[in-house]
């Protein structure tokens, strides 16, 4: 007889995985659905990776304001549970006409009363000693201590590990296109004709979150996507700041950041574009280069020269709509809507995980604690940031620790096969479980090494390895058939 969960949710993204994780605790059977290869392929892999300071938003009109300073406050918790980059820099937003100021004390007095920690109204002189990298012609602007950034991806996978150690089924290639309501439980159908069973729903489907729920019969919205270029430079680039630099937002968007990433790297973007194609995901060379100037207007240093490459990603924005759409739904029964998780959904993710429990009580599933041991992901060693000491010790435990795969962001074998065998099998999942490919050469001199791995520990012939679902295989011909 086949399963009948207690929870499915639909999306692999930062709000699915975080659901996911969190009812992990419980006595509950949870399945997580996404439709590609690998989960944190949607938008929770193209954005900035900042978690926000809790000042953009009021925590007391808007959802988003309420769960984004409830999210960065939980941060700290999952660091200590998890495998990722994440680190509280802080953030500055930066005043360059003295009629910007009357914005900073806005925002000043939003974050006091969103009882932001720290939060703190800077002179000129107090900004450019927080942050020597900014323009001198800085007049004044906002710092925000507990701000921080995060690597999003290792994020999504260190939650889908742990939620998935802890009883969670994850089914990747799953993409849900019908629904039928048996009365108690839903019968969920997949493109390629999988069925699973579950009682009680989430909608944490990304972009997509529309069409899923017009498949359960749910509430009928429209998701706008509004597109953000990013532009990622060298390691070495002299412009990367300590603390992430913001401008003075406009209505529609905090403007174009310069960041200094979890990962090592300068970020500069994104941009704010209603594109009406959620699959666009283009840079054009006119976005590009007013990204560099505004980026330029901030941080002297920033310079198309440091430039490895550049990516989009799009926000997920209800039309009509400002804010998060996180409720039981009052149309489909057991079935609870996480949708236009526009910004700032990362930061706000532990907290939508918290209110997304509520809810499924709420709606009528009974969550107790497991009395079981909780278990935590191992944390592996980045050979880039081991001690010499510590690259010796796990050289003596295996050679491939110190086997450097991508030379530009000194990815060993090790960490390669390991992010392999928990299931990241495509290049692109390999890039970002390990950050091998994502430097100066783009994996220009790695990827068929990293094929190679992939191909070994797997047993999949090259031809048949793929960059990640959308964007198919890589090599044809003589190594067709190979299986190494
Ligand atoms: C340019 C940009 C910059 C941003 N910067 C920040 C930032 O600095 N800080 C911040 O807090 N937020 C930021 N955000 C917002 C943040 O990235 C999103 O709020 C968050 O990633 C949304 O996560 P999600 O899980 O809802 O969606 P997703 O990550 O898109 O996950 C949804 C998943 O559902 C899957 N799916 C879709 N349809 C189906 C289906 N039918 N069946 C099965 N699976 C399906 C998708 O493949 C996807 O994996 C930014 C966004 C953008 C675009």
């Amino acid at each position: 007889m086949s399963i009948i969960y207690d929870a499915a949710i639909i999306g692999g993204g930062v709000c699915g995985a975080a659901a996911a994780y969190r009812l992990s605790r419980y006595d509950v059977k949870t399945i997580l659905l996404e439709k590609e290869s690998d989960v944190s392929f949607g938008v929770s892999k193209a954005n900035s990776g900042i978690v926000h300071g809790g000042f953009h938003y009021s925590a007391q009109r808007t959802l988003k304001g309420r769960l984004e300073i409830r999210g960065n406050l939980m941060y700290d918790q999952w660091h200590q549970e998890l495998d990722f980059a994440f680190k509280r820099c802080g953030i500055l937003i930066a005043a360059f006409k003295p009629e910007q100021m009357e914005e900073i004390r806005r925002l000043y007095e939003q974050g006091v009363e969103n009882n932001v920690p720290g939060i703190e109204l800077c002179t000129r002189e107090r900004m450019l000693a927080l942050e020597p990298k900014l323009s001198e012609t800085v007049c004044g602007g906002l710092h925000a201590p507990g701000g921080g950034v995060v690597e999003p991806y290792s994020l999504v996978f260190s939650l889908a590990e742990a939620a998935q150690l802890n009883g969670v089924e994850l089914k990747t290639r799953f993409k849900t296109v019908s629904a039928v309501n048996t009365g108690d439980y839903w019968e969920i159908g997949s493109e390629s004709g999988e069925k699973v069973q579950a009682r009680y729903v989430i909608n944490a489907a990304g972009l997509f979150a529309d069409e899923v729920s017009k498949v359960f019969g749910g509430e009928e919205f429209v998701i706008s996507p509004r597109k953000g270029e990013e532009y990622l430079l060298d390691r070495l680039s002299p412009a990367r700041p300590e603390k992430v630099i913001f401008p003075v937002p406009d209505e529609h968007t905090k403007g174009v950041l310069v960041i200094p990433t979890a990962g090592g790297t300068t970020m500069i973007g994104p941009t704010a574009q209603i594109t009406g194609d959620k699959t666009d995901n283009a840079t054009t060379d006119l976005n590009k280069k007013s990204i560099f100037a505004l980026a330029k207007n901030m941080v002297s240093g920033v310079s198309e020269k440091d430039l490895i490459t550049s990516f989009s990603g799009s926000r997920p924005v209800i039309e009509g709509k400002e804010d998060f759409l996180i409720q039981i739904s009052d149309k489909a029964p057991r079935f609870i809507q996480c949708a236009g998780i526009q910004s700032p959904g990362l930061t706000s993710a532990p907290a939508i995980a918290e209110l997304l429990c509520q809810l499924l009580q709420e709606a009528g599933l009974f969550l107790q604690e497991k009395t079981t041991p909780f278990i935590l992901p191992e944390k592996v060693p980045a050979i880039r940031e081991v001690t010499a000491e510590e690259a010796d010790k796990l050289f003596q435990k295996d050679p491939a620790w110190t086997h450097i795969i991508c030379r530009c962001e000194k990815v060993s074998e090790a960490e390669i096969r390991l992010a392999i065998r928990k299931g990241h099998t495509t290049l692109d999942g390999v890039k970002l479980a390990t950050r091998a490919g994502m430097g100066r050469c783009q994996s220009g001199f790695c990827s068929l090494e990293i094929m190679k791995l992939i191909a070994e520990e797997t047993g999949t012939p090259l031809a048949e390895i793929i960059k990640r679902e959308s964007a198919g295989t890589i090599v044809t011909g003589c190594l067709g058939g190979e299986k190494k």
